[in-house]
Parts: C-alpha cells; sequence; structure tokens
C-alpha cells in the first residue's frame, strides 16, 4: 500500500474551528475521550481472547500516557485490538467524523452548556488541542501496521509502516494555544479526576515504589495512576467496613472524617446501576456540602454534578454512581423528564430509607447519636418528597433536652395527657436555643412539659411540613406565649386589680414605652409568675424567619418588622405598687420593667442596652 490521500467526508466544510469555539471551556475532556477509547480498545481484545478470536497470550495491557517536550507530543498508547487500513477508514475517517458532524449540528440547536461536560465527543475532541494527530496502529489481525495523519482540515493521508507491537499509538501534536498539556501536572490532575477508576491499569510518569528504593538510589518504576478495581464494582459480600471506609479515603483524601454509614447500590433491572453512596458527617447547619456524588460511565468519570440523576436532599451524600443507561450527551431539561432517570431517583431514595430504617431497627442507640448528623438531611427528604416522608416518618426523631430521643408517634403519646389544650390541640414545645429560651424552657419544666430541640436552619419548614400532615398537631416555641397560655386550658385566675386599677396600669405602659413595637395586654396570672413578660407569636416569628431563609413562606413578611407581645401580670405585687408612685418613678420602673423582659428574651441591645445600664445604676 502506498500512501493515501483523501477527504474526511463531512457535511460540514470545516468543523474544527466550531469545535473549538464552542467546547472552549472544556478543552481537557479529549484525554477522558482518547484515554477510554484505549480502555475500550483493550477490553474489546480481551473480549476477543475469551471468544478464542484472538489467539494467544495477550501480555501485558498497561495503556501508557507519555509527553515529549522537544517534539511538543502527548501521546496514547494502548495494546488494545487496533484497527486495520480498512477499519481505520470506517471508523476514523467514517464513523468519528461523521458524529463529528452531527455534533456540531446539535450544537447549533440547543444550549452549547447543555452538551459541554458530557459524552458523545469522541475521536475528534484531540483536535481541540492538536494542530496535527497521528494513529499509529496495528490491528490484531494478521494485517500490515498503518498510520493515519490529520492536521484538522477535512484532509488525511494514510500510509503502512512498520509497527511490531500490536495496538494504537495516538500521537497528538499539542497546538500553540493548549501547551499546558504538555506539563506532566496538568496532565496527571486530568488523569487523576476522570481516569482514577478506568477498568486498565494506566501508566503515566514513574516513581519508586517505596522510600528504601529512593535512598537505595534504585531506578524509577511505571507509576500506574489508577485503581482498575474500585470498591463499587465489587460484591458487597466481598467488601469489610474497612474497605469501605478506605475507599472514602480514596475518594475524598482531603476529608478527613469517617462516613457514618454507606449503601452499596446494585440494580440491574429496569436499569444498570451499581455505586456506594456515603453518609457523611455533617458540619452543623451544613455549609453547604453537595456536589460531591461523583458520577461514572462504566468507570469512566463524568461529571459531580447529579443533580437531575439524584434527588436534591441526597446531593448531601458523598460517593460513586455508576450507569451505562444515563443518557449523557443530552441536554439537562431532557434528563430531568426523561424515565429511566426518574426510576433511578426513585429507587436511590427508597435505598436511603430502607437503610436509615434497617439501622433505626437494628442498633436504635446508634442511630440517636448519629441523629445530629443524619437528621438534616432525613428532614430535607421529608420536606421535598412525598414518598420518602412516608417512610421516614417512623424513623424521624425528635430529640428533647432531657437528651431523650421519641419518633413523632412516641412523642405524641407521652405529651397526649399533659399538653393537650381546651380545644384538643397537641401542643408539642420546642426550642431552638437552650441558653436564650433558658427562663422560658424553666417555667415550661416546671408544668411538666417535654421540651423539644429544633434548631437547625430547615425546622422551621419540617414543622410546617408535620402540621399540615398531623392534623390538631401544632409546634410552638416556648417563648411563643407566656407558660399559662403557652397550653391554654380552662382555668382563669381572678385579677386582684379593679377594671379602673387596670386602665390605669395599661396606660402607663402605653404611654412610657414605644408602643409601635409591643400589643400590651393585661392577664391575671399567678403573683408567683413573672411581672411582665414579652412573647413572640409563633405564628408572625416564624413566618418571618422562613422569609429571611429565602423563600418558603406563601404570605408576605418580607419588609415587617415584628411586632412583640408584651404581657402584664396583674396579680404581680410589683404592678399594684406601680400605681401608687409619683410620675418621674413610675416612667422609670415601667421603662425598668419593659427593659428585663426584653433582656430574657436576649433582645435588648444597642443604645437601649446603654440606657439599662445607666438606669439601674441609678435606681440602686
Ligand atoms: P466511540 O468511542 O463512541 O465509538 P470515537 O469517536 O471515540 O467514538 O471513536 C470512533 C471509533 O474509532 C471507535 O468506535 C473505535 O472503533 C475506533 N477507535 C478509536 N480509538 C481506538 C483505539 N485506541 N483502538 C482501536 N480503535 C479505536
Ligand atoms: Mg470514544
Amino acid at each position: 500500500m502506498s500512501v493515501e490521500t483523501g477527504k474526511i467526508n463531512v457535511q460540514t466544510e470545516n468543523i474544527f474551528p466550531i469545535i473549538k469555539k464552542f467546547l472552549y471551556s472544556d478543552h481537557e475532556i479529549f484525554l477522558r475521550e482518547l484515554v477510554s477509547n484505549a480502555v475500550d480498545a483493550t477490553k474489546k481484545l480481551k473480549g476477543l481472547s475469551q471468544l478464542g478470536e484472538a489467539k494467544g497470550d495477550l501480555g501485558d495491557l498497561t495503556i501508557q500516557i507519555s509527553i515529549d517536550k522537544e517534539k511538543n507530543t502527548l501521546t496514547i498508547a494502548d495494546k488494545g485490538l487496533g484497527m486495520t487500513a480498512d477499519e481505520v477508514k470506517k471508523y476514523i475517517n467514517q464513523i468519528a467524523f461523521s458524529s463529528a458532524g452531527e455534533f456540531v449540528e446539535k450544537l447549533k440547536n440547543t444550549d452549547s452548556n447543555a452538551i459541554i461536560g458530557h459524552f458523545g465527543l469522541g475521536f475528534y475532541s484531540a483536535f481541540m488541542v492538536a494542530e496535527k494527530v497521528e494513529i499509529n496502529t496495528k490491528s490484531y489481525k494478521e494485517e500490515p501496521a498503518v498510520k493515519w495523519t490529520c492536521d484538522g482540515s477535512t484532509e488525511f493521508t494514510l500510509e503502512e509502516i512498520s509497527k511490531a507491537q500490536r495496538g494504537t499509538e495516538i500521537v497528538l501534536y499539542i497546538a500553540d494555544d493548549s501547551k499546558e498539556f504538555l506539563e506532566e501536572h496538568r496532565i496527571k490532575s486530568l488523569l487523576n479526576k476522570y481516569c482514577k477508576f478506568l477498568p486498565i491499569p494506566i501508566q503515566f510518569g514513574f516513581k519508586w515504589q517505596s522510600e528504601e528504593d529512593k535512598k537505595a538510589e534504585k531506578p524509577l518504576e511505571p507509576e500506574i495512576i489508577n485503581n482498575p478495581n474500585p470498591a463499587w464494582t465489587k460484591a458487597p459480600s466481598a467488601l469489610t467496613d474497612d474497605d469501605y471506609k478506605n475507599f472514602y479515603r480514596e475518594l475524598y483524601p482531603m476529608n478527613f472524617d469517617e462516613p457514618l454509614f454507606w449503601i452499596h447500590l446494585n440494580v440491574d433491572y429496569p436499569f444498570n446501576l451499581t455505586g456506594i453512596l456515603y453518609f457523611p458527617k455533617l458540619k452543623k447547619n451544613f455549609e453547604v456540602q453537595k456536589d460531591k456524588i461523583q458520577l461514572y460511565c462504566n468507570q469512566v468519570f463524568v461529571t459531580d454534578n447529579v443533580g437531575e440523576i439524584v434527588p436534591e436532599y441526597l446531593t448531601l451524600l458523598h460517593g460513586v454512581i455508576d450507569s451505562p443507561d444515563i443518557p449523557l450527551n443530552v441536554s439537562r431539561s431532557y434528563l430531568q423528564s426523561d424515565a429511566n432517570v426518574k426510576k433511578i431517583n426513585q429507587h436511590i431514595s427508597k435505598k436511603v430509607s430502607d437503610k436509615l430504617q434497617e439501622i433505626f431497627n437494628n442498633d436504635r442507640k446508634q442511630f440517636e447519636e448519629k441523629w445530629s448528623d443524619i437528621g438534616l438531611f432525613v428532614k430535607y427528604g421529608m420536606i421535598s418528597d412525598e414518598k420518602f416522608y412516608e417512610r421516614s416518618n417512623s424513623f424521624a426523631l425528635f430529640p428533647t433536652i432531657d437528651n431523650a430521643f421519641y419518633t413523632l408517634a412516641e412523642l405524641k403519646e407521652k405529651i397526649a395527657a399533659n399538653q393537650t389544650d381546651k380545644d384538643g390541640n397537641l401542643v408539642v414545645l420546642y426550642t431552638t436555643d437552650e441558653d436564650e429560651q433558658h427562663s422560658y424552657i424553666q417555667q415550661a419544666k416546671e408544668r411538666g412539659y417535654e421540651i423539644v430541640k429544633l434548631d437547625t436552619m430547615i425546622d422551621n419548614h419540617f414543622m410546617q411540613q408535620i402540621e399540615m400532615k398531623n392534623e390538631k398537631t401544632h409546634f410552638k416555641r416556648v417563648d411563643a406565649d407566656i407558660v399559662s397560655n403557652l397550653i391554654p386550658k380552662d382555668a382563669v385566675a381572678d385579677s386582684v386589680l379593679t377594671k379602673e386599677q387596670e386602665e390605669k396600669l395599661k396606660t402607663l405602659f402605653e404611654t412610657n414605652i414605644e408602643k409601635t413595637k409591643a400589643d400590651i395586654e393585661l392577664k391575671a396570672l399567678s403573683p408567683t409568675d413573672a411581672p411582665i413578660v414579652i412573647t413572640r407569636n409563633e405564628f408572625m416569628r416564624r413566618m418571618m424567619e422562613m422569609q429571611k431563609m429565602g423563600g418558603g413562606s406563601p404570605f408576605m413578611f418580607g419588609g415587617m418588622d415584628e411586632k412583640l407581645n408584651l404581657v402584664i401580670n396583674t396579680n404581680h405585687p410589683i404592678n399594684a405598687k406601680l400605681l401608687d408612685e409619683d410620675a418621674t418613678q413610675q416612667e422609670k420602673h415601667v421603662k425598668q420593667l419593659y427593659d428585663l423582659a426584653l433582656l430574657s428574651q436576649n433582645m435588648l441591645k444597642g443604645e437601649a442596652l446603654t440606657k439599662f445600664v445607666a438606669r439601674s445604676f441609678e435606681l440602686i
């Protein structure tokens, strides 16, 4: 065979400038494409060998990647099945380049971002970084080796060469604007990103096998950059807890926490999916740790942006999902409506709740200990996924300030007798901050009320959800009302003051404190209760907090200031005494009482606090 030249058959005259332009941000994926072609070729050869079609010993099958800075080349060499001259014409000239044409068509019709970073680019992506590409290949069949060259135009040459070794060598003559791909560290980090778990050993660079060898100045050994048999590809029964933990460390070398537990996914019907999902230790009020799940397709890294494949709340998990069935080279909006993706979604969600239920049943103590880590995303899931809510109800926990943990059903049973109000509503009392709400907690405890801790950022939404699903169950923060009103029962105490005295008392407070800030109400409480209490309306407070967090509330409370409730205890001796004082004293005392009430809510700040301190000295 003499040198043959030809024209690559594509509709678009010169596709390469277009590819280069559109894929500018993602040039690096050429390496993933070429290495996975090398892996495919090697796997195919192994397959042929098993069928008896490729004869003899296959020998070492390691894929080699090397840089030659003098020649400006990057070479990917495999010992796979290779190609004959006819096969190069067919698979490279016709197939690879016609799919290039299709790709450009697609780019024209879609948002280019939708395609970038996904599969389907193939061999020609080499031209994103190379001004010339050479293929030296020798088939496992008894046929001469050939060299194919193309400089990025639509013309190619094909000639016979002598090449002893079976397999394919792709030589990229790196273009001037892509010189970074001649840097060892750049290639190394790309291999680490995309090829870390490819199933065929990949060699790049050299290293000493051990520190001793280094001291003894032994020669360098080729360095294998990947782990061809990652944990998720093995049977769960073949793995120990340590294997799972080690694999976690392999995935996240910078994360020093141990995972809480894990789920090994292994599905083959109605779609193919394997993987391991880890429950990480969440930092309190999750400083967002999303995008830790890595998506692979036959052990080739695709993306760590798995938003469409995994339900939103599960993106807090870590780990690996590998599926050849997820359509990767299509747009995100298509993914969202894809039936397979929906099924995968539901499957993963079910596996997760099954696992949680299993731990809850088998080792409730362990489950309770880990609740502060897992609670957040269980709640997140219960809010955002109806089915997950139903499944999680039996293990979602409510921790109390006394360190007991109740499921909702257990909690209801526990408090039914003491915490049902006169209208038959079950009132669940909670605190968001035990220090800040200390005095309210004390009073509630004296009445024998249980107080649960709901102190994470999504608890407002979580409570809302529970209230919606459970008629006649209401959550109230301990400072939502004076203690005798938190759970209103029938008994009403009498006031020692006359109607006239009460009016006077009310006017006194109204004239001496800023009326716009608080609603003033007189109540005949016990003389041992506080003389004046500030409470924060549950509904208003919750709505405003949710508004602040962004969305979630169907009402508009954005620009509004919260109005406080000021309850004056008409039966407290201090208030009776107030009525007999002169005007200057009255003003001082009313202000002092109001400030004290604010203080116990941790709401006295700034100038008001300074004034309070000054006034306190005066009064002493
Ligand atoms: P795909 O891998 O999706 O088939 P590519 O454009 O990456 O598309 O490759 C086109 C074809 O070229 C492959 O299907 C294969 O037949 C052939 N090919 C590419 N690289 C190699 C290689 N290293 N060894 C053997 N054949 C190869
Ligand atoms: Mg390919």
